[in-house]
């Protein structure tokens, strides 16, 4: 063994004792409500393909088409090799589905928080940070050399305190949010945000990673159902809307100035022109899927209502998300791996996804369950409980 290998296996013991070692499971065929995944068919109730576009065949005819046209890669950063047709319709798509002036590209959600976020402010700036944001939020707050300033959880009093000390030390400032938060399924108080951001001449900057398609009308997200405009949303094209990528969308100076500045956009190989194309007909699809999304809700419900009822501590909330609090890193592995034998597919979620000692089952329905696997998924969750009473219900 080399000494760096060496290293390596000591900081794998290391994590494998905190029980945070990962090691995906591996599915067969293409993402959906029912998998095989290492060889065993089981419910999915941990991907955040909400609606099941990701295995529509509708999207596989559109992206099939966008490699005939436009072909497999982007070639280079569309500042040195060209921007495509189907970047720029994607963007307009995108921008009119979030009713927002202008949107830009990016190949990932992650790739837009770290770019945009240090874009955007710097030393001389501040950031206020919601205290559970999404780790590519945190990175591009700690790449942009500003100020961070963490407020409590969906808190406006503690933001507003926060701003009324600060905001005035610096030369602009950003307050930075998911709408609907990936880990615990609740939302934020947007309305009040933007208020705050308006009486204190400061920026709000608003990822809608997972409300995207989901929630709002037509799919637009919280900031639409809020009557919130925001100066930065985040949007990304893997999680509902079923492909890979992501968008940044607001005015055109906030646009231009992340397209010309953002370090992940200028030296990052452009999203595959065809993924692009089929983003106009994942927006398309998403916009006309009311049906799915009443379903979807429908199913959440649900499961909110029987999880609570046989005993696990169920997160607040109304969206798709449901986080099913355990604590302790090993009784959430251990409580997820009892699921998988009883054919339920749901990934603990550890630290640093999570605050120490708050692990927990993120559980997430798609439309396109049929009740017969939600049952099928809460015989398991029924037989989990009795195993594991004091599990599910004395964490800290
Ligand atoms: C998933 C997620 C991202 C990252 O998006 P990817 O396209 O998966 O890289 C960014 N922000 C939030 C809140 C997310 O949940």
């Amino acid at each position: 063994m080399t000494a760096f290998e060496e290293h390596a296996t000591r900081l794998l013991a290391d994590l494998e004792a905190m029980d945070l070692l990962r090691a995906p499971r591996e599915v067969a065929g293409s993402q959906g409500p029912i998998l095989t995944v290492d060889g065993k068919r089981v419910v999915v109730l941990c991907s955040n393909n909400y609606l099941g576009l990701a295995g529509d065949p509708r999207l596989e005819r559109a992206l099939a088409a966008g490699l005939a046209e436009h072909g497999a890669g982007a070639g280079a950063s569309r500042h040195v090799s060209g921007t495509s047709t189907a970047h720029r319709q994607a963007e307009q798509r995108l921008a009119a589905f979030v009713r927002l002036p202008r949107a830009l590209l990016f190949a990932t959600g992650y790739g837009a928080n770290v770019g945009a976020i240090p874009a955007l402010v710097g030393a001389e700036d501040a950031i206020f940070s919601d205290a559970l944001n999404h780790a590519s939020i945190v990175d591009g707050c700690r790449l942009s050399r500003a100020d961070i300033h963490i407020f409590r959880h969906r808190d406006p009093e503690h933001l507003g305190a926060l701003l009324a000390s600060l905001r005035t030390k610096y030369r602009t400032a950003l307050v930075v949010t998911e709408s609907l938060f990936s880990m615990d399924g609740d939302c934020a108080p947007l309305r009040d945000f933007d208020s705050l951001c308006r009486r204190y001449d400061t920026g709000l900057y608003v990822d809608e990673a997972h409300a995207l398609g989901v929630l709002g009308p037509d799919g637009a997200g919280l900031c639409t159902r809020d009557g919130v405009t925001p100066d930065v949303l985040v949007g990304t094209l893997g999680k509902a809307l079923g492909l890979a990528g992501a968008f940044v969308a607001g005015r055109d100076s906030v646009v231009r100035l992340v397209e010309n500045r953002a370090r992940s956009y200028v030296f990052s190989t452009a999203l595959p022109p065809a993924i692009a194309s089929a983003a106009v007909t994942a927006a398309d699809i998403v916009a006309g899927a009311d049906g799915a999304r009443a379903r979807l809700s429908l199913l959440a419900a649900r499961l909110r209502e029987q999880l609570a009822g046989l005993g696990f501590r169920v997160g607040a909330g109304h969206g798709p998300i449901l986080p099913v609090h355990i604590g302790p890193s090993a009784e959430t592995m251990q409580v997820s791996r009892t699921l998988f034998e009883l054919g339920v597919f749901i990934h603990g979620i550890r630290p640093p996804t999570v605050p120490a000692g708050t692990g927990r089952l993120r559980v997430t329905p798609m439309a396109t369950h049929s009740d017969a696997d939600l049952d099928a998924a809460l015989e398991a969750f029924r037989r989990v409980a009795g195993l594991y009473q004091s599990i599910i219900r004395d964490h800290v």
